[in-house]
């Protein structure tokens, strides 16, 4: 019910940058190589992401808008090793359950476009387009006021929705990204697989100048990216990323990991700028703890978080350097 997709919307959708977070996830599912986002007054106005994806088949669209209707998980055994980042089915009709949407879709052939707003469907109609899906979306929150009176400023608005942006994109070294807001380009990446540039587009050259690559492989796990110089440091951990399977993560345990890594070469209170990149066997990762998908438990934590330690604490010897 439009209800219980409100209430599910709560839990999800929490700002702007959460819509962003989710649509964006969907265009990575959909296998696109090419992510635009556009925003208007920090979100709140007007938020539009297009990809090049596989499209939503017509006899799809409808149902993709309906809680727990999702493609992406057939069986309990999927639930279990879960590698796409959506899987939930809430993201769509939580959005459209307190925002107007449109959406315009095709696999290439043929296409639909689809008008809902508090999630009642207003109009399902076939529309010419390229293969791919545009997701606009507009008056967020406009049926939720209590909702409204959270947003902090435009300005932090838009810097959550410029970090999301960040955080996919170095998780996601290729696929080209872009995000504009009142028509300022923010972010742009090339989408060629080069992590280093991405670390350079989003933070600066002369701090890839600062950063070491950093590279480990167990049975369990595979490690990968790159730590700062321990001259290099922030007074906020913020600035060290943690990417699981694609899936940016929160994780305590792993940055306490990376600070050991440094062995006490850093000040006390400043920490490394960092993109650790870890895969692993999804069966070994529980991504459904939390339903914005960011807090994880994995199975090995210990045996991960020495190897960690490890391959910064490597990269950092000065044989390396
Ligand atoms: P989930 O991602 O958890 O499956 P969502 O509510 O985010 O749930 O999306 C519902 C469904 O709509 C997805 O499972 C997918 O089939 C389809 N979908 C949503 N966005 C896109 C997109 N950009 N490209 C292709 N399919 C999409
Ligand atoms: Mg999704």
């Amino acid at each position: 019910s439009i209800l219980s997709d409100q209430i599910a919307a709560g839990e999800v959708i929490e700002r702007p940058a959460s819509v962003v977070k989710e649509l964006i996830e969907n265009s990575i599912d959909a296998g696109s190589t090419e992510i635009d986002i556009e925003v208007k007054d920090a979100g709140l106005q007007y938020i539009k992401v297009v990809d090049n994806g596989s499209g939503i088949e017509s006899d799809d669209v409808k149902l993709a808008f309906k809680r727990h209707a999702t493609s992406k998980i057939h069986n309990r055994k999927d639930l279990f090793k879960i590698s796409s980042l959506g899987f939930r089915g809430e993201a769509l009709p939580s959005i459209a359950s307190i925002a107007n949407v449109k959406l315009k879709t095709s696999t290439g052939s043929g296409g639909t476009e689809l008008n809902i707003r508090g999630g009642e469907i207003l109009r399902c109609i076939p529309a010419e387009a390229r293969k791919g899906t545009t997701v606009e979306v507009s008056d967020l929150f406009f049926n939720t006021p209590a909702r409204l009176k959270y947003m902090k400023s435009p300005a932090t608005e838009l810097s959550k929705i410029t970090d999301v942006v960040n955080q996919i994109s170095l998780g996601h070294a290729e696929i080209s990204f872009s995000l504009r807001h009142n028509n300022r380009e923010l972010v742009r990446t090339s989408g060629r697989n080069n992590l280093q540039q991405v670390i350079g587009g989003i933070y600066s050259l002369n701090t890839v100048k600062k950063m070491v690559k950093i590279s480990s492989t167990d049975d369990d796990f595979k490690i990968s990216g790159y730590t700062s110089l321990p001259e290099m440091t922030r007074a906020s951990r913020k600035y060290i990323s943690i990417m699981m399977n694609g899936r940016y993560v929160k994780d305590n345990n792993i940055v306490k990991a990376v600070l050991e890594g440094y062995r006490s070469k850093l000040m006390i209170g400043r920490y490394p700028m960092a993109v650790i990149k870890i895969d692993l066997d999804p069966l070994l990762l529980d991504v459904n703890v939390h339903p914005t998908k960011q807090t994880v438990r994995i199975s090995k934590e210990e045996q991960l978080c020495s190897l960690i330690s490890l391959a910064i604490f490597k990269a950092l010897e000065p044989k390396n350097l």
